[in-house]
């Protein structure tokens, strides 16, 4: 059987390639895909932004169902049986349990978690991209059953979005009556309104496109700052303050994939506040911005920054959707289907932000 998957190759370039769909190796499986998104970080990958991902496979956010099961795989990683046709999500990176990083438990930065996704998919097993007919489980990586009550739509974010923003708000001293500010209410931003709505903090959100701003409000804001309205710094630290009583926002989080976010993310928060940065993922010529390092010893401020999650919390995410899913409109992240065909118009609409999530759906 032949089965396709887009590459990059070459800057802002890509090409469908067809390959005959492999028998997995003992430990791994392959996966049809079912619906898979195009999340920031495929552009960024896309544009060459990213120094590990040159000529790859392309996309890592989606749901996938069970073709073909190698030796030794009976269950996933939460213990459940799995059989072909069972719809999965797989962790899109791999985590090794041998590196450094590994070894000190800090499984959200395996040295070798890109290992398979970099690869060039004219090696085999050829499908390490979301973006493809078929997608190879390789046996380092965690993958989970999907739960029968939840619809791929809801679903095709989960590995990505979803659960980076469960783990980026538990680095957090997030808790309930907590203030969280949240830059941007792309698909990453309003996931994580609806945890910390969950959990019983006040969310104010950061925005400036109207849709994006009425998603918002259905995801859980319960104030929305509108960068149309509010169009320099100044302007949303006052508003900021005004909404906080003088004080500021416990915790900022930036998932905005915008530079200038991020010295502004600083400002808002309050003194002995916390600023989570998720969504700048360059470094480098264009991605510079000038800021005073003092003000973070004045505030006393704690930062983070967060690249991946540690792999269960892809089972708590499956498991957040489970609880909530009546609660917040997670089918409306992803409204916008392309066929495979349309990959093209897929990227173009995800880049320009007109849609929160654009999805693909085979
Ligand atoms: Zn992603
Ligand atoms: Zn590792």
């Amino acid at each position: 059987m032949q089965g396709k998957v887009a590459a990059i190759v070459g800057p802002g370039e890509f090409a469908v390639k067809q390959y005959e769909v492999p028998e997995p190796a003992a430990g791994a499986l392959v996966l049809k895909v079912r619906r898979a998104n195009v999340c920031g970080s495929d552009i960024h990958h896309f544009h060459f932004h990213s120094p590990a991902l040159r000529e790859a496979a392309l996309g890592h956010e989606f749901i996938g169902e069970v073709v073909s099961l190698g030796a030794g795989v009976t269950h996933d990683n939460a213990g459940m049986p799995v059989h072909v046709g069972d719809r999965i999500v797989p962790v899109y990176y791999v985590t090794c349990r041998r590196c450094e990083h590994c070894l000190r438990g800090e499984f959200s930065m395996c040295t070798n978690a890109l290992r398979e996704w970099s690869k060039n998919p004219d090696v085999a097993p050829h499908f390490f991209g979301g973006f493809g007919t078929h997608y190879y489980v390789n046996e380092d990586q965690h993958f989970y059953k999907v739960p029968d009550e939840l619809d791929d739509r809801i679903v095709a974010g989960a590995n990505c979005g979803l659960a980076q923003m469960l783990f980026a708000l538990d680095r957090t001293r997030l808790s309930a009556g907590s203030t969280i500010v949240i830059q941007g209410a792309g698909g990453l931003g309003l996931y994580a309104a609806a945890v910390a709505k969950e959990r019983g903090a006040r969310v104010i959100i950061i925005e400036g496109v109207p849709d994006r701003i009425a998603l918002a409000k259905r995801f859980g804001a319960d104030e929305v700052v509108d960068m149309a309205v509010h169009t320099t710094m100044e302007g949303r630290v006052a508003r900021l303050q005004k909404l906080t009583g003088g004080i500021g926002p416990d915790i900022v989080l930036e998932v905005t994939g915008v530079s200038a976010a991020f010295p502004e993310s600083l400002v808002l928060a309050r003194v002995g506040g916390e600023v989570v940065s998720v969504g700048n993922l360059n470094v480098g010529e264009g991605f510079e911005v000038s800021l005073s390092p003092g003000i973070i010893t004045r505030k006393n401020l704690r930062l983070y920054g967060v690249l991946r999650y540690d792999p269960w919390y892809l089972h708590r995410a499956l498991e957040f959707l489970k609880r909530t899913r009546d609660r917040f409109p997670f089918e409306s992240l992803t409204m916008q289907a392309y066929r495979f065909e349309d990959l093209g118009d897929a990227i173009r609409d995800g880049e320009s932000r007109s849609v929160a999530r654009a999805s693909i759906v085979f």
